[in-house]
């Protein structure tokens, strides 16, 4: 069975099956990507794979394979607080005594660290990392690897999860969503950035319209430079992953408008607003400078220079 419930990825699952089947397990995982991107899904199988007793690991047929998936061993253990932005540095503290009783049914004891940390929670943790008993094992998972302490990363084998190829992924779209059209499929799949979880969103509208884009449509369409400001310094801090399928709306938007001013029916609402207020001369004009903003942010520009750039030429 292997990571197959992963999709894409494939030199990574590869990379894992073999370090398993020659019995190389890492103290330290490191997974890292944007949500929706399959951090958790991988998590589990890893886990799986290290505690399940079958041949083809994770085999998940075996009760050990079912229980990981379901939460339920006892042997494997979810580190966060959902209350708190970061985990407690008391919860790390617990964890670190946690770890020296042995597991109960496994030859492993793993410890899925799921949210982020403070320097405080990551020195707690550094302690554990120096030596843990042999049978620890911690997977992080973060969408910013870049946040953690370089003597933590360095102690964690990476695993960083890639966008998954654009057929790969509106195979798995339409099967989940059979009623949807191929227009709406290809839409989300391009606003994800290829993300599964992120495209499922789009499509099953737990993701309304952000209000940043809302915003941009009503400042460009009433020629507000000041909403404009309002709305894009915010979003100096955002991530990349954040911030291109988000730019990439926009552009998407605008040549909606303009494809309304040229009389093409069924675009969307705000669109249709878009062209009732700007010319097709004003829309193209955007059209390019939001292109380009999507080129720095895609290259090595920072965030907050992209919105610099979009203040600048959009107002
Ligand atoms: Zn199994």
């Amino acid at each position: 069975m292997g990571f197959r419930r992963l999709l894409g990825n494939d030199q990574l699952k590869q990379n894992l099956t073999n370090a398993l089947h020659s019995g190389h397990i890492s103290h330290f995982y490191l997974i890292s990507g944007p949500a929706g991107s399959g951090r958790h899904t991988l998590a589990r199988l890893l886990a799986a794979a290290i505690l399940c007793p079958g041949q083809q690991k994770p085999c998940m047929g075996c009760s050990t394979c079912r229980k990981v998936m379901a939460d339920t061993h006892p042997d494997f253990i979810t580190v966060n607080d959902p209350t708190h932005k970061t985990i407690p540095v008391d919860m790390l503290r617990d964890m670190r005594e946690d770890l020296f009783i042995r597991p109960n049914e496994a030859a492993h004891k793993i410890y899925m660290i799921d949210q982020e940390m403070r320097t405080e929670g990551q020195n707690a943790l550094l302690k554990v990392l120096e030596e843990p008993p042999k049978y620890g094992v911690f997977i992080l998972i973060t969408d910013n690897a870049e946040s953690l302490l370089p003597t933590v990363r360095s102690r964690c084998t990476p695993l960083q999860l890639q966008p998954l190829p654009e057929k790969t992924l509106l195979q798995a779209l339409q099967s989940e969503f059979p009623n949807a059209t191929g227009d709406d499929l290809r839409a989300a799949a391009v606003r994800s950035c290829g993300f599964l979880g992120q495209a499922k969103k789009l499509l099953d509208g737990s993701v309304a319209v952000a209000p940043q884009t809302e915003n941009f449509v009503k400042s460009f369409s009433q020629r507000d430079p000041l909403l404009l400001v309002q709305t894009l310094v915010p979003m100096e801090k955002w991530k990349r992953d954040q911030m291109i399928p988000t730019l990439q709306h926009w552009l998407e938007l605008l040549e909606g408008a303009l494809s309304c001013r040229a009389g093409m029916p069924g675009v969307d609402p705000l669109s249709r607003t878009l062209s009732a207020n700007r010319s097709s001369q004003d829309l193209m004009q955007a059209i390019s400078c939001l292109q380009k903003a999507i080129e720095y942010a895609q290259g090595n520009v920072s965030i907050a220079a992209v919105c610099g750039y979009l203040s600048w030429t959009l107002r």
